[in-house]
């Protein structure tokens, strides 16, 4: 059966109007019932990275996750609201971003994902072992509430990067260096731990999204008025990378999914209700470089091309405060700091942590010297 992916159109942040627009979503999708039973308690895990005002599109908005909030109550369940931040704990960062506010407002708890535990994978086709916050295993079901970002590594965060918050914040840097270099094994361990939470809904917060370079306080608001929601976020991220402009496979995670077998990712495969792609489909989103071109590259030339042809993270010390959260961060741990932050590219895995973290938006992906060239001349 073709699995089915809403668009909807929601141009402001207007408590009312998101709501409308996100019942309207769940409606075409069966209803909040299909999704959740009276007397459960349920996860929704918004996308928490770091402290930011909601106008920095950093995190998602707080009248959609009050919206969400309302659903959850009118159906007889307990919304909790949970994630692992990248900076801080998940309280502080609820209250920066509103979602603290509107989960006052209808006395939800915002908790921490914080209890590291490991569990077997029998869905996962890759990593058969994961490590996973105990606090969303315990819950009834998810809902997955990423907001629509570029991505640095992933070229875009969706929903099923939304659910690596569900891995504890202190051993997300394991996950990095067990991937390395390879963007692909790191795309496979998103999935794999996608597979394993399986939230029972996700609803993309795309009314103002993210272009540039995201995902965190480097990338810049980018409004395009629009929501999307599925059961199936391997179907819905390729909806949603079609409508940026982009082709599905683009988007690491579903190329992996396509190439594993793991999830549907052919448009013509799944059922897009409401909005047609074709309507919606933006002509001008500006996405992250891509990394990872050395990976279409015969083997043998690997080793030789791999640097000038990857892109990696550069600090513009003009804008940088030397405030030391991507040192800190950094998994290979090979940020230094004497005048300015100094990288040791030989050994920088390009996982992007440092781009993510960094609260001046210092950080940006450069192209490798050769792809920048072939850009050039071709
Ligand atoms: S996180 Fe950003 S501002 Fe802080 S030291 Fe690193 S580059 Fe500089
Ligand atoms: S310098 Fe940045 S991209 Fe490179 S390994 Fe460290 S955190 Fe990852």
């Amino acid at each position: 059966m073709k699995p089915d992916v809403v668009i909807t159109k929601c141009n402001y942040y207007v408590n009312e109007e998101v709501y409308k627009a996100v019942k309207e979503s769940v409606d075409l999708l069966g209803g909040i019932g299909a999704f959740v039973k009276k007397g459960e308690r349920i996860l929704l895990k918004p996308n928490l990275l770091s402290a930011k005002h909601p106008e920095a599109a950093v995190t998602t908005h707080p009248a959609v996750v009050r919206a969400v909030i309302q659903l959850v109550q009118e159906a007889g369940a307990t919304p909790v609201v949970g994630d692992s931040p990248g900076i801080g704990s998940a309280a502080s960062v609820a209250q920066k971003c509103g979602i603290a506010a509107v989960a006052k407002e209808f006395d939800v708890d915002v908790i921490g994902l914080a209890t590291s535990i490991s569990v077997e994978n029998p869905a996962g086709k890759t990593f058969k072992r994961l490590e996973i916050a105990k606090e969303a295993i315990e819950a009834d079901g998810i809902i997955n509430l990423p907001k629509l970002k570029t991505h640095a590594q992933m070229f875009l965060t969706l929903g099923v990067k939304n659910m690596f918050g569900c891995v504890v914040g202190a051993r997300k840097p394991q996950w990095h260096m067990a991937a390395g270099v390879d963007t692909n094994a790191f795309a496979r361990m998103l999935v794999d731990t996608y597979l394993f939470l399986k939230p029972r809904l996700t609803i993309v917060d795309g009314i103002v999204g993210m272009e540039g370079n995201g995902p965190g306080s480097g990338g810049e608001p980018r409004r395009l008025g629009l929501l999307f929601a599925s059961p199936d976020c391997i179907a819905l991220d390729s909806v949603i990378t079609e409508v940026l402009g982009a082709k599905a496979n683009d988007l690491f995670t579903t190329k992996v999914a396509k190439e594993d077998e793991t999830g549907i990712t052919d448009i013509d495969e799944i059922n897009v209700i409401g909005e047609k792609i074709k309507d919606v489909r933006i002509s001008d989103f500006k996405f992250p470089p891509m990394i990872g071109a050395e990976f279409k590259l015969p083997f043998s030339l690997h080793s030789y091309l791999r640097k000038p042809l990857t892109a990696r993270p550069e600090v513009n010390n003009k804008d940088c405060t030397l405030c030391l959260m991507c040192v800190d961060i950094c998994p290979p741990g090979i940020m230094t700091k004497t005048d300015r932050i100094n990288i040791d590219y030989d050994k920088c895995i390009r996982c992007f942590c440092c781009l993510e973290i960094c609260p001046e938006g210092a950080i940006s992906v450069k192209n490798g010297w050769l792809k920048r060239l072939l850009a050039v001349t071709h």
